[in-house]
């Protein structure tokens, strides 16, 4: 017992030690879709953090005529104008949403995401949320209406914020694709799984991985199911911790 306790003691003072002392707890909010009568229907989102494009998701979508929301960020939009070119051709697929303009996250005190370093300050959320919208207004998409911050995770104050600047914040109810870390088998498996009302969420910018030949078996299998593929703008999305209300 006493060894126990020396034990914890001792976990308690390194875990103290390693946070910082202003550090927010962070929510990572859901999001669902309104069912709908018949074999149901999803939302399909995809994150273009940064990098390239995964033209093996860009090509099946097209030719499956998968409808997907994109959210995009400022450094995505400099890098991918073929990709771009072929989603401004599909409109009746592709919308394309606020992922910030630098990929930083919604945290508006210091502290690491999954090693990302936050925005920090309240300004500096504003500026990521900002900078993303002005980013796809030099695209002439419509102007974004939902935001979705890197990592997905936020702080209580950032979400007002975001709310108070007019966007809605996008969650999600499946993790599909593990950042784009897991194998192509599991993350075809997640996508599968998804029910009606669900929001999955998964990347279009790890060309060079394996989640990415999940996602596309795992959305055939979906529409070989019979479910139906929706953007947020075309449905009601449901989100908790303030981030839709
Ligand atoms: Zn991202």
């Amino acid at each position: 017992m006493r060894l126990f306790q020396k034990h914890f003691c001792v976990v308690a003072i390194s875990l103290s030690a390693i946070s910082p002392g202003n550090a927010q707890l962070l929510v990572e909010p859901t999001l669902h879709i309104k069912s709908e009568a018949g074999s149901g229907r999803v939302a399909l989102t995809l994150d273009a953090c940064g990098g390239k494009t995964d033209t093996r998701i860009l090509s099946a979508l097209v030719e499956n005529e998968i409808p997907a929301t994109i959210f995009v960020t400022g450094i995505w939009l400099k890098h991918n104008a073929a990709a771009i070119e072929i989603m401004r051709a599909h409109p009746e697929l592709f919308e394309l949403e606020n992922h910030g303009g630098r990929h930083i996250p919604a945290v508006d005190t210091p502290q690491k995401i999954y090693g990302i370093r936050s925005a920090g300050s309240p300004e500096a959320v504003l500026a990521e949320v900002e900078s993303g919208a002005a980013a796809l207004a030099v695209t002439g998409e419509p102007v974004p209406k939902w935001f979705r911050g890197a990592t997905a995770e936020y702080s209580s104050s950032a979400i007002a914020m975001i709310r108070k600047l007019g966007f809605k914040i996008a969650g999600f109810s499946v993790n599909g694709d593990g950042g784009s870390l897991l194998g192509a088998k599991e993350t075809a498996r997640r996508i599968a799984a998804a029910k009606d009302g669900d929001v999955i969420i998964a990347h279009i910018n790890q060309p060079t991985h394996a989640a990415g030949e999940g996602v596309v078996q795992g959305l055939l299998e979906l529409k070989a199911k019979g479910l139906t593929f929706v953007r947020l703008d075309d449905a009601d999305g449901v989100g908790d911790e303030g981030t839709t209300d």
